[in-house]
């Protein structure tokens, strides 16, 4: 079968990226607008850093700081307004995921009126502002996708924005701003990365060239994951924040070619009916996952798992364990639900062994504790 890659994305990574590239947020725009979570870009010095570098271009630039984790569809409507009135002519995200995905978002209701409807149809009728990323966490692999997960609070659903102009134009990868994230965000985030990584190698949309970046990334992300594991609740090494952010961006290029499977289509009911940490979700269904798919593809699993340095599911599990703690409980009416809210996901099709009603309801079962 035939395969394409494409990384529109110019990423530069390293710590102190952000100061080397003026020339490169210059190149989109003369008013930004940034667009950050409430605390945390303040907190790990990246935003200070963008307004410098934008001062020292004559570049100016204003700040939306609203955006809450798993962002909302009207927190970035709030947000393309301010946009609007502001005329700002490129966004400039800095944060997690979410307000990664918030950027893309407003940059194209900046551009576009949209009815939800239409915001989610990806028929657009004007391009979106440019983009640019910064990521203060390793996990979502966000500035280098074509993908923002919005929640829609009214339908109780996550759902995906995804299209060739949602990528971003640059991204910086710098690990020095993820140093001031705690421990359980930390391991929350680089599990979604390595749940990235494992999706895209055990997708159906998988090619020989998002194998061999999957291959990278989980070989990396399995070996930091162990190191995370062994230093858990102490001060990390700069060189292990820096393979994290290097691993999540690679992990990131996986999904933006294969996109997502059944982990993540389970994990979104957990963290909107139960407010569980996007990467937290995965990582509880991770070995119930894999001992399902490992049923119709085990080669294909056993080569991941060698990859990511572990003997088999159960090893992987004991290194979960120590990085997720004790395990949240669902009760059978929550399995229902989710497992019924699970079954229309889009990325469901592309797993290798696709879920019935039935095996979400088991797959649910099997991460809850008791
Ligand atoms: P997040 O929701 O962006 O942030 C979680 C928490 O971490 C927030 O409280 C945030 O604080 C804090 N934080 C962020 N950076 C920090 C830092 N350097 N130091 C201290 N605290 C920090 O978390 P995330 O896991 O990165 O993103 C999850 C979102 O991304 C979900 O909505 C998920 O669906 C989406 N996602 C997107 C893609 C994609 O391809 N686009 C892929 C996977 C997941 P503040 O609120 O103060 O910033
Ligand atoms: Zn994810």
């Amino acid at each position: 079968m035939g395969w394409q890659f494409n990384m529109p994305v110019a990423v530069t990574g390293g710590r102190g990226c952000v100061m080397r590239g003026s020339a490169r947020l210059a190149a989109l725009g003369t008013r930004a607008l940034l667009v950050t979570g409430r605390h945390s870009a303040v907190a790990c010095g990246a935003r200070q850093d963008v307004e410098a570098v934008l001062s020292g271009v004559n570049i100016s630039s204003l700040a939306f700081d609203g955006v809450e984790p798993n962002p909302s569809i009207e927190t970035v409507r709030t947000a393309a307004e301010f946009a609007r009135r502001k005329n700002v002519d490129f966004i400039i995200g800095i944060g997690g995921g979410s307000p990664l995905d918030a950027a893309k978002a407003v940059a194209l209701l900046a551009t576009n009126s949209l009815s939800d409807e239409a915001l989610f149809s990806g028929d657009w009728p004007n391009p979106p502002l440019p983009i640019a990323a910064i990521p203060t966490t390793s996990g979502t692999g966000s500035e280098v996708t074509p993908y923002a997960i919005l929640t829609d609070h009214r339908l109780h659903a996550k759902r995906n924005l995804s299209a060739q102009s949602l990528f971003p134009k640059v991204s910086f990868c710098d690990g020095a701003y993820t140093d001031s994230l705690p421990p359980g965000i930390t391991a929350h985030t680089a599990i979604d990365a390595l749940s990235h990584a494992l999706e895209g190698f055990l997708s159906v949309k998988a090619t020989p060239m998002s194998d061999a970046v999957a291959r990278e990334a989980l070989s990396r992300i399995g070996r930091d994951l162990q190191s995370l594991a062994s230093f858990f609740g102490q001060p990390l090494p700069s060189a292990l924040r820096d393979s994290l952010m290097l691993g999540s961006m690679q992990a990131g290029i996986v999904i933006a070619h294969t996109g997502t499977t059944a982990l993540h289509a389970l994990g979104y009911a957990l963290t909107i009916h139960r407010d569980i940490d996007h990467g937290r979700a995965n990582g509880l269904l991770m070995p119930a996952y894999l001992r399902f798919v490992t049923q119709a593809a085990p080669e294909r699993v056993s080569e991941a798992l060698s990859v990511m340095g572990y003997a088999g599911i159960d090893a992987l599990e004991q290194t979960l364990h120590v990085l997720l703690g004790s395990k949240e409980t669902l009760t059978p009416e929550e399995i229902r639900l989710f497992a019924q809210a699970t079954a229309s996901a889009r990325n469901l099709p592309s797993t290798l062994r696709v879920p019935t009603a039935s095996d979400l309801e088991d797959l649910y079962r099997a991460m809850s504790n008791g």
